[in-house]
């Protein structure tokens, strides 16, 4: 082994300047404030004027490990961003017209054999049982009687096989985020950035310069800029990819309503003719949203359509957005990683956009530079952000393309085919059932499953290794399993009693 000189080593980074406080900008300072903001200087600038895209407000579960590694206790954030539970996504006419299924959090089942559960489940489905396999699912036994409660630790137990998520109001995520970053000592600045300064000898970003004339000069800058891109694309010039041939979706148009019904503890999204509608229950609204496409449908069209599917008096006029799905090529070059909307864009179909900026953070800490800026920090980072966002786009693509649904835009997503490696996952489905996602993926087996046979994909057989083992009752498994699932459940508390037990929101002022 060679052993350098310790005083041959590199300077730490002394300052780090985060430009943007969107939900990215504020995810990042207040991860690196509780990380390293005792010997790293932090600054955030923000501009009120520009503001914020102001969306984003259904999670997946792994955002309760960002809480846990920040300390935040789990019901002073539901109470402060007025949030919800979230056991996962019910999707409303997305295989065809009238159909419906549900993506849950967690397992299928708790297994019973060597052999996965699903695979009993084709077999006995092959026989005439018409169970879905959605009654396999602890998170949607709850869902479906909007119960809900935390998983146990017991493994043997039926009531560990869920998991969960949040719904929260994304200004007061920001703002929550905001007061925990600056009791941490990061510094906020208010300003436009007019312009942004790179050091003549290393092309390094140096300096961002505020419209009233002041600097702000750091070591590293994170950008945050939202769908400008201000460093990384205008200021570095890294291009785009346009990932619109298979995710063409363009615009969104978003509206508040008042609650009305029983506050469900899942996402609702509902496909309609040229896009799809989200519906998000938080305690004091219900967050609405039509994603679209330009090509299909006008804005007014749009408009009207989400309009006519939102349950209870809408609270506002719908907010335009647009954007394109994709990435840029690298998120990290010179000494700038981009966060966020400033890396890329995935529409917010299974709410994943908050997830990759917590991914990015923790990628970033695990590769974080010294002064030396050496270019194989970026090069890990970008090698495994390009591999997460893709395996995410595919899994979105499943969602478009397994359809069948007369409409125009629908059929277009039939034709438009999937990337290569989207197909081999799916000609493994269809073949025997079996699913192929590496262990390095966000979604695992359990989602690819939910998505598979709810878009319609049905197997053409099962995994033969069944009939090749000692007989296992399938059936009678299966309803064991199914009783238990509606006996455990049952023991839950509804949504809104867990809510007003453990972290009810005080009403706005
Ligand atoms: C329709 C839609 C629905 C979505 N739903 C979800 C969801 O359910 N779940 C999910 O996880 N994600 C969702 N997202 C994504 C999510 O909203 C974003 O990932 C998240 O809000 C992060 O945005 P951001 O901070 O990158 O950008 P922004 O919120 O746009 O923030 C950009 C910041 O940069 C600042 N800025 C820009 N230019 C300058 C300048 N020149 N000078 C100074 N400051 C500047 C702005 O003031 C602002 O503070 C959704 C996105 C869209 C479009």
């Amino acid at each position: 082994m060679v052993m350098t000189n310790f005083a041959a080593v590199p300077p730490m980074l002394r300052s780090i300047a985060i430009v943007g406080g969107g939900s990215a900008g504020w995810m990042a300072a207040a991860a690196l404030a509780h990380a390293v903001g005792r010997n790293i200087a932090i600054t955030l600038v923000e501009s009120e004027e520009i503001g914020t895209v102001g969306v984003g407000e259904a999670t997946i579960p792994p955002i309760r490990n960002f809480n846990g590694r920040l300390g935040i206790a789990e019901a002073d954030f539901v109470r402060a961003t007025r949030g919800s539970f979230k056991l996962g996504i019910e999707f409303v006419g997305w295989g065809a017209a009238d159909s419906r299924y549900f993506h849950p959090f967690g397992e299928y089942g708790a297994d019973f054999d060597r052999v996965a559960l699903h695979q009993h489940w084709l077999r006995e489905r092959l026989r005439g049982d018409p169970t879905p396999i959605d009654d396999y699912a602890m998170c949607w036994a709850l869902a479906r009687e909007n119960r809900f409660g935390p998983p146990v630790d017991n493994p043997r137990d039926v009531r560990s096989t869920h998991s969960y998520a949040y719904h929260f109001d994304a200004g007061l995520y920001a703002a929550f985020l905001r007061r925990f970053a600056e009791a941490r000592g990061v510094t906020r600045r208010e300003g436009r950035i007019e312009t942004v300064t790179r050091d003549g000898n290393t092309g390094h970003v140096s300096h961002v310069t505020l419209a009233d004339g002041r600097a702000v000069a750091a070591d590293f800058f994170v950008d945050c800029s939202g769908f400008r891109s201000l460093l990384l694309g205008e200021t570095l010039g890294v291009e785009f990819i346009d990932w619109r041939q298979w995710l063409p979706c363009d615009r969104a148009l978003a509206m508040p309503s008042a609650n009305h019904g029983a506050l469900t503890p899942y996402t609702r999204s509902t496909a309609h003719a040229a896009g799809w509608q989200w519906r998000i229950p938080l305690q004091h609204r219900t967050g609405n949203g039509h994603v679209y496409c330009s090509e299909f449908i006008s804005d007014d069209e749009a408009a009207a359509v989400l309009q006519a599917h939102i349950t209870g008096e809408a609270l506002g006029d719908p907010r335009p957005l647009r954007f394109t799905a994709g990435r840029r090529r690298v998120a990290w070059a010179h000494n700038v990683v981009a966060l966020g909307l400033a890396a890329g864009f995935l529409e917010p179909l299974e709410s994943t956009s908050l997830h990759l900026i917590q991914t990015g953070i923790e990628r970033l800490l695990l590769l974080l530079p010294d002064a030396a800026h050496n270019p194989l920090n970026a090069a890990e980072f970008n090698r495994a952000t390009a591999n997460e966002w893709e395996r995410i786009r595919d899994f979105l693509i499943l969602h478009y393309h397994a359809n069948r649904r007369p409409e125009p835009f629908w059929q277009a997503r039939v034709a438009a085919g999937v990337p290569d490696e989207l197909a081999y996952k799916m000609k493994h489905f269809i073949g025997n059932g079996r699913l192929v996602s590496p262990q390095d993926e966000l979604f695992r087996n359990p989602s690819w499953l939910a998505v598979y046979l709810g878009q319609g994909l049905v197997p053409v057989t099962y995994d033969r290794l069944l009939d090749a083992r000692p007989q296992v009752d399938s059936a009678r498994e299966l309803a064991k399993l199914r009783g238990l699932m509606r006996e455990a459940a049952a023991s839950y508390p509804h949504h809104e009693e867990f809510l007003a037990q453990h972290c009810r929101a005080t009403p706005p002022a």
